[in-house]
């Protein structure tokens, strides 16, 4: 579904993404985790259309996506969660959704609006609320509830268990089980990476813009670097 081969990503003159190559089957988790600074969102936003490569190249679908506008991307089944949420704080919960559905042809926000609400029942409470007042769980919801409103094909998580108190990260990634097994693909990046491998059917370990290993999910938890690195251990 989603291919990225040998991309080189810059800030100016720093080398941020070094030569990043891995791939995301459908009906796949995939994990991409890494400590700060590792280049985990610069590789997420040059998917999702923001940022650009200087050499590699990435498809989606079959189809090269590169130079392709964000908007666009979504349109055709890419959607992003970003980092820290990012709702929209003055607007309601339904108002966040619906924004979610701008690619979308009109008959189709209601079904989605429905789908996303059973999906997410804190949500239909809330739906009046005005998204700066929930909580950091409810707000994580809310963006990735906003994304499936564009009926993704794949679905990109930028880091969704940042700040979040653990009992909600349990939540969280039943959650992204949920959505996995519902038939959606995703793109899971993570430093909470005990979680992400366990729930990951493959993973890729980015260590200073590079992707230094990679296998199932359950291999990298059991992985003695990976322990030492990344799980405490
Ligand atoms: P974190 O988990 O802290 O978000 P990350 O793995 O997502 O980390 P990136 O945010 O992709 O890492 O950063 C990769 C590298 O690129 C870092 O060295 C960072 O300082 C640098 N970088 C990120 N954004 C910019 C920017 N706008 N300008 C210059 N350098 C940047």
């Amino acid at each position: 579904m989603l291919e990225v081969k040998n991309i080189n990503v810059y800030y100016g003159a720093i080398h941020a993404v070094k030569d990043v190559s891995f791939q995301v089957n459908e009906g796949e988790i995939v994990t991409l985790i890494g400590a700060n600074g590792a280049g985990k969102t610069t590789t997420l936003q040059t998917i999702s259309g923001l940022l650009h490569t200087r050499t590699g190249s990435i498809e989606f679908l079959g189809q090269p996506i590169q130079g392709v506008p964000a908007a666009k991307l979504v349109g055709r089944g890419l959607a992003q969660v970003p980092e820290g949420r990012r709702v929209f704080q003055q607007m309601t919960v339904e108002e966040n959704l619906e924004m979610g559905a701008f690619t979308q042809p009109n008959s189709t926000v209601d079904p989605n609006l429905a789908r996303v609400y059973e999906q997410f029942p804190r949500l239909k409470e809330r739906r009046k609320q005005v998204a700066g007042t929930l909580s950091g769980g409810e707000q994580q919801m809310l963006a990735m509830g906003r994304a499936l409103m564009s009926n993704p094909k794949l679905l990109m998580l930028d880091e969704p268990s940042m700040g979040l108190a653990p009992i909600l990260v349990e939540q969280i990634f039943d959650i992204i089980q949920r959505l996995h097994k519902a038939g959606t693909t995703i793109l899971l990046v993570e430093q909470n990476a005990q979680m992400a491998l366990s729930v990951a059917d493959r993973g890729y370990v980015l260590e200073t813009g590079r992707v230094t290993l990679s296998g199932p999910g359950k291999q990298l938890l059991a992985d003695e670097a990976v322990k030492k690195a990344y799980l405490g251990g």
